[in-house]
């Protein structure tokens, strides 16, 4: 039985995670400001005997020291994530993403916590390879597109959690999450699958941005907390980085027809011009595959639930919403 740390435990990952490590007999405690976590996600925890929670900032140092002292172990979820909400809030973005890990960071140092960072398959950026492998470069856009800021200050994130690695001997693993989806996701901050779901089941147009060919593997939330906890517990995984997702690929325009067929809907396939769904300077990726032999070698980690498993799923959790 461990004490755990969630840093944005309040999301929709997080709070996935919280439920996994509580129905393993951990003390959870989640720290969320509800910036795009909902308190409603911890419905399955809060009145569970071994579970804390606090709504504050983890900008709010002297609380962290506290609740990174009192933890056995941290993973370091709490990041502004979401590329509308990207866009849309540059500084928020860049600040909570550099400054935020660097206090949880510097505070598991200080007192040997052992941590799991979150990053993302965005730090790979425009690189053409396929599939994306941990030690392949990051190839970034201009300054100038809000976008890349995101993959830029988890790029900064994993540098100065390998250099605590490296440098003080901090225990730490790095997740570079994909395009993870599952029930408690909301389509608010532009995540393709609960955007193409509640528009199927409101008989809305299913909106694909550019042409549609552009491919993306979706993995489903359970298979991507299996991997974290799986991570956080092998000890030859300190000090690494890994991919985790699903490398079942999909091209939008068909996701679209697939969510739309699954949902039985009638709603109509339109395609949104880029530069009308997001901004001029936006630039999307064609294609975005995870290579998983790492993560498999050092866990074992195969994902068990498909693409149209987790359409079902996402399908299922918005209709029992309405
Ligand atoms: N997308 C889309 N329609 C939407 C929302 C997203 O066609 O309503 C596309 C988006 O342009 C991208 C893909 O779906 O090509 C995945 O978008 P998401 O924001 O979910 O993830 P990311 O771009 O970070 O992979």
């Amino acid at each position: 039985m461990a004490h755990v740390l969630i840093t944005g435990g309040a999301g929709f990952v997080g709070s996935h995670l919280a439920e996994a490590l509580l129905a393993q007999g951990d003390f959870v405690t989640v720290i969320d400001d509800l910036s795009t976590g909902n308190i409603a996600n911890l419905d399955g925890c809060r009145e569970h005997p071994r579970f804390r929670y606090h709504i504050a900032s983890i900008m709010d140092y002297p609380l962290m020291a506290e609740l990174v002292d009192r933890a056995d172990t941290v993973y370091h979820l709490a990041a502004a994530v979401g590329v509308r909400l990207i866009v849309e809030k540059p500084v928020h973005t860049i600040e909570t993403n550099i400054r935020g890990t660097e206090i949880v960071l510097q505070l598991a140092a200080r007192k040997g916590r052992k941590v799991l960072v979150t990053s993302t398959s965005e730090i790979y950026g425009k690189n053409t390879k396929v599939p994306f492998a941990e030690d392949d470069d990051l190839v970034l856009g201009s300054t100038s597109r809000p976008r890349w800021s995101y993959a830029c200050s988890k790029a900064i994130d994993e540098f100065l959690a390998l250099a605590y690695h490296r440098e003080q001997g901090l225990p730490v693993v790095i997740a570079r999450l994909f395009n993870t989806v599952g029930p408690r996701q909301t389509g608010q901050y532009g995540m393709v699958i609960p955007r193409f779901v509640q528009q199927a089941l409101a008989g809305d147009p299913i909106t694909v941005y550019g042409d549609g060919t552009q491919t993306r593997c979706f993995a489903d939330v359970s298979d991507v907390v299996t991997a974290l906890i799986g991570l956080m517990r092998e000890p030859r995984a300190e000090g690494e980085v890994f991919n985790v997702g699903n490398d079942q690929e999909i091209s939008i325009a068909d996701l679209a027809r697939l969510v739309r067929d699954t949902a039985g809907s009638h709603s109509e396939i339109a395609l949104v011009p880029f530069e009308k769904a997001y901004n001029k300077d936006f630039e999307d990726l064609a294609r975005r595959v995870p290579d998983l032999r790492k993560v498999r070698r050092f866990i074992g980690y195969k994902p068990q639930v498909d693409t149209e498993g987790i359409v079902r799923r996402v399908i299922e959790y918005f209709r029992a919403r309405v």
